[in-house]
């Protein structure tokens, strides 16, 4: 859907969000900076055979909502598209994204020409590209984590040696070369974060070898694919969609939803569970008297069914986590805060933690100067905590994420705030309902868009709740501690 006419049409449609747009246009002083995500969702049986309405979608708002993008109802739905239809479009979801944006920047002209709201002419620019690693792989037409430079368009880190070449004897790209790191470097000044003409280089030396005998090894060696469709790609685009600055990795897949701290769990249980007898029950038993308002109960993040589904993560979803990891930490720290045999996995639990806490902080974080505070803290946090996690299970546990967080800090600083898909992941709840009960699979795109932009209304018209989040984030309160919003 054209965005200026999804922004008119929400306008007439909704007093609401036409006061709070027009506080934002009128606050204004240069372009509107565009977010944009994207996700894939299955509404109906997630587990069935085959899932027709299994669907991509594109959600985008301005970073000038500033702390009110916590909330669902700023994003607004641009995009929808069945998975098995995106599949056969070239270049797949990174195909679709290239058009989105094409017809956003080239065709609507946003940038340049600017969009007519509210009486007044905006220019919009790109500013940043938010998803898990799946989606942004998708879209970016990247190998990720699989490949041999998982983090193709942020920076030159290089995937850590593979077992098999170590028995073997074969040296590692890191032992061949003092100028590569892999993915277990603590310092991001040593990975070489890539600028946007790095990765543009790269791409055009992919495309350039297209049909030589080097082709493959140059798409694997750049950690790209190539695809005359793919967004990396497409020239005119590159003077509005910048992705080393705009790529953006998110903090609630990297350490939340089966990141890095559910991993860090699991890890410290088994190593409690192997020196001091203690796992899942010992922390049933410890927090079963804690009641909490977030979660009920915490034990119930520890039962006997996630004990039985736990393996190398923490079966628990991201929001369980977040409220239940300080109540592991005082565990640890009066259960363990004496133990002499679990002195690095401690550290390593108590480092990741640390990271947590920043993390917390900055995603309600309404001021911009302590945003760029913490940004500082968690660029010394991450080093610590890769270090110690690194002394305690060896840099074969590493995962792709632990990398990842590197690159957190910055994108704070960017965008003085930490953008996070938490709201996103809660806005599918409605895109889900929106993507049921249609009797023809290929109206549904269509349709479910549509549902979604009526449902932001509805929403809208009750938004009272935003208004008074928008004045705490003026005021500089916190959104959770705001009177009206809790
Ligand atoms: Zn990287």
């Amino acid at each position: 859907m054209a965005l200026e006419k999804v922004l008119l049409y929400l306008i007439d449609n909704s007093g609401p969000f036409k006061e709070l747009l027009t506080k934002v246009v009128n606050a204004a002083t240069q372009p509107l900076r565009l977010i944009l995500y994207c996700d894939g969702i299955t509404p109906g049986n997630a587990m069935g055979f085959d899932n027709k309405r299994k669907s991509i979608i594109w959600y985008a708002s301005f970073l000038e909502f500033g702390i009110l993008l916590c909330h669902e109802e700023v994003w607004i739905t641009i995009a929808s598209a069945r998975t098995v239809w995106a599949k056969k479009v070239p270049a797949g979801v990174s195909g679709l994204t290239r058009r989105i944006l094409r017809e956003m920047f080239i065709d609507q002209d946003i940038a340049g020409r600017g969009i007519r709201i509210l009486g007044q002419l905006l220019r919009v620019c790109f500013h940043a590209l938010l998803a898990d690693e799946e989606a942004l792989n998708a879209m970016l037409y990247i190998k990720g984590a699989s490949g041999l430079v998982p983090c193709a368009v942020l920076c030159c880190a290089v995937n850590k040696p593979l077992t098999s070449d170590l028995v073997g004897g074969r040296r590692s790209m890191t032992q061949r070369s003092a100028l590569l790191q892999d993915i277990g470097c603590s310092d991001v000044r040593l990975i070489g974060l890539k600028s946007d003409a790095d990765v543009w280089a790269q791409a055009d030396e992919v495309a350039a070898s297209k049909d030589t005998p080097g082709f493959k090894l140059k798409e694997t060696t750049r950690g790209m694919s190539y695809h005359e469709d793919a967004l990396l790609f497409d020239i005119p685009l590159r003077q509005h969609f910048k992705p080393a600055s705009s790529t953006s990795v998110d903090a609630m897949h990297v350490v939340f939803s089966n990141g890095v701290l559910p991993g860090e769990i699991m890890l410290l249980l088994e190593a409690m569970k192997k020196r001091h007898g203690f796992y899942f029950q010992s922390l049933r038993d410890y927090l079963g008297p804690w009641k909490w308002s977030q979660i009920g109960e915490p034990a119930d993040c520890f039962n006997e069914r996630r004990e039985k589904s736990s393996n190398a993560v923490l079966k628990i979803d991201a929001s369980h986590l977040l409220a239940v990891y300080p109540a592991v930490r005082v565990f640890v720290v009066e259960a363990l805060g004496k133990s002499t045999r679990l002195v690095n996995e401690i550290d390593s639990f108590l480092s990741v933690c640390a990271i947590c806490d920043l993390l917390v902080e900055a995603l309600h974080c309404p001021a911009e100067a302590r945003a760029l505070v913490i940004a500082d803290l968690l660029t010394t946090a991450v080093a610590t905590y890769l270090e110690a996690f690194k002394k305690a299970y060896g840099l074969e546990a590493v995962r792709f994420k632990h990398h990842q967080l590197l690159h957190l800090p910055g994108q704070i600083r960017r965008d003085k705030r930490l953008l996070a898909c938490w709201t996103l992941e809660r806005k599918h709840i409605t895109a889900k309902q929106a993507f049921s009960n249609f009797c023809q699979a290929s109206v549904m795109p269509a349709g479910a868009l549509a549902r979604m932009v009526n449902a932001q209304v509805r929403e809208r018209m009750h938004a009272c709740m935003y208004m008074h989040a928008w004045c705490a984030s003026l005021r500089g309160v916190d959104r959770l501690t705001c009177a009206h919003c809790t």
